[in-house]
């Protein structure tokens, strides 16, 4: 696998396409065992968690729902810090089985006021899973309950994570060269 380059920004293989697919094949089996006798309904936020999202959709065996929603929260390589509010859930989550779908849990700000804001819609229950996760970025305190993978305090782009606007359409993950 190759470097890519970004706004000139060199960046480095991290995780390949296969070990995402395998992990994602994990998660799919955890959830499925944990909703048995539940028909959960998948958030996934766009537009960074649709790939993520949809394959992890696949990886469910049990009957499930998916929605999407959109949020967005960062320009370029840092954090604004700015969280707009959710928009296209047009389900009555009431009573709902609810997993947010998230690609990067980074400073935790993004994921904190989106399961506050669902669960004023009265879920019955709500539990997150992130593809990536950055124990060691977070500035509140956010716990997953489904993780693809802990990573270091890096830029990542890939599998839908993007550099305005660019790269989610790689199958692999690649993180900044620093
Ligand atoms: P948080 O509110 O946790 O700081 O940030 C969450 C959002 O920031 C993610 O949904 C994602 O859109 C963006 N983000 C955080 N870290 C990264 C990263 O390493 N790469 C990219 N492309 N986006 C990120």
């Amino acid at each position: 696998m190759k470097r890519k380059t970004y706004q000139g920004l060199t960046f480095r293989p991290f995780i390949e396409n296969e070990e995402i697919r395998q992990r994602v094949a994990t998660l799919g089996k955890a959830i499925s065992a944990d909703y048995t006798d539940s028909y959960p309904l998948l958030v996934c936020v766009l537009n960074g968690a649709a790939p993520f999202a949809l394959d992890l959709f696949r990886a469910i065996d049990i009957d499930a729902e998916i929605t999407f929603i959109r949020l967005k929260s960062y320009e370029g390589t840092s954090s604004t810090g700015s969280v707009k509010q959710i928009m296209g859930l047009s389900e009555d989550i009431s009573g709902r089985d609810v997993i947010i779908i998230e690609d990067i849990i980074d400073t935790g700000h993004t994921m904190t006021r989106l399961q506050a804001d669902i669960k004023a819609m009265n879920p019955s229950s709500v539990r997150i899973a992130t593809l990536l996760f950055k124990p060691e970025a977070l500035q509140v305190p956010v716990t997953p309950d489904y993780v693809g993978f802990e990573i270091p305090k890096k830029f990542i782009i890939g599998y839908g994570l993007d550099i305005d606007g660019k790269a989610r359409n790689l199958n692999d993950i690649y993180v900044l060269d620093e």
